[in-house]
């Protein structure tokens, strides 16, 4: 039996790099959109002559900035995908988008073909900051595209970033209130992590103490009216991503185009995959089960116990530290707040 499979397209392409970036992307203002779209039609037909006509619960186009690619190649793809498999009329579809990219017309024509999310990166209200993270848009020109968005009938999440040099607790404070009075049903915050080969991973930046994130972390989860589902991701009830939620559930999902990572279940055996063809190899359910707990423990409600998950846990930990883990009225184990805060270390003391 062939499970469903979410389905992750990578848009390699960005208008620049922005100072902090480590995603597999590349500065390119016109790529070859035609060989782009011939390699992943390419790959969605080999996906589909090996697994059938699946069931296609999500589609995530991520990047990158896939808002740049032209509407006709968007739909050359979406229909591609939609011949080939079976893919239900409430699929998800979710499109990463940045301002500055898109326009009313175009969004409009990406809407018409399907998509039916939109993740915003916006990052900051703070055109110093932007400056500084080396983002081309501005804040009027971020919040103007994310007003145009909300008036369309689409799910509409945005992208923050805090923790940056000299930011303060009550810096992270004024970012959550402005984020509360945009009455977003979903939001991302990540912490700027200084990632090597990127141009702030080889500057002497100064960033705040570990004490002070923790406390900027804390802060988001008080102030935010969304409350948290994920390390670093708030939603209304109802309105988490359904893509993501389902991978780090340990559900199967195929990674098309260059950069792509998946997880295909063939005949109850997992394989690592990314796009490309750059790789295809068999998991034993052991690795997979770990990969599992460490997705599945980045979600406020936590992993279930199935019977992989229960033969590679430490139990014993678990119930030495409740303030760290705790054991869900359904019978998951899931982190508590403290325990989010070192969930490296919860990790790998849990998995045996
Ligand atoms: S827009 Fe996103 S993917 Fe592109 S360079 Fe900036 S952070 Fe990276």
């Amino acid at each position: 039996m062939i499970l469903p499979h979410n389905i992750y397209v990578h848009v390699p392409f960005c208008a620049s790099k922005c100072n902090y970036c480590a995603f597999f992307s590349r500065a390119c203002m016109s790529p070859d959109w035609d060989a782009y779209s011939n390699e992943i039609i390419n790959e969605i037909e080999h996906w589909a002559q090996l697994l059938g006509k699946i069931h296609v619960p999500t589609i995530f186009f991520g990047g990158g900035t896939p808002s740049l690619m032209p509407i006709d190649i968007f739909e050359k793809i979406i229909s591609k995908i939609r011949n080939a498999f079976d893919v239900a009329p409430e699929c998800e579809i979710t499109l990463e988008s940045n301002p500055g990219t898109i326009d009313d017309k175009k969004l409009n024509d990406f809407i018409n073909a399907g998509v039916n999310r939109l993740s915003i990166g916006i990052q900051s209200f703070d055109n110093e900051k932007l400056k500084f993270l080396g983002r081309r848009h501005d804040v009027k020109t971020a919040l103007s595209f994310l007003d145009t968005a909300l008036q369309y009938k689409l799910r509409v999440s945005a992208d923050f970033i805090y923790g940056l040099p000299n930011d303060t607790v009550d810096d992270v404070i004024k970012m959550c209130n402005n984020i509360n009075a945009l009455g977003l049903t979903h939001c991302s915050m990540y912490e700027l992590t200084l990632e090597p080969n990127t141009p702030f991973g080889k500057m002497n930046l100064k960033m705040p103490s570990n004490e002070t994130m923790a406390d900027m972390y804390n802060a988001i989860d008080d102030i935010l009216n969304i409350p948290r589902y994920e390390v670093s991701n708030y939603a209304a009830p109802g309105n988490e991503c359904k893509h993501n939620v389902s991978i780090w559930d340990g559900a199967p999902y195929i990674g098309i185009g260059h950069g792509a990572a998946g997880r295909i279940f063939i005949n109850n055996e997992w394989f690592d995959q990314m796009g490309g063809g750059a790789r295809f190899e068999k998991i034993s359910n052991n690795a997979r089960a770990i990969e599992r707990v460490i997705t599945g423990l980045r979600m406020v409600r936590g992993i279930r116990l199935d019977k992989d998950i229960k033969k590679i846990i430490n139990m014993e930990y678990v119930h030495a530290h409740p303030e760290l883990l705790h054991q869900t009225s359904d019978g998951r184990i899931a982190v508590t707040r403290a325990g989010m805060l070192v969930l490296d270390k919860v990790l790998l003391n849990m998995v045996k």
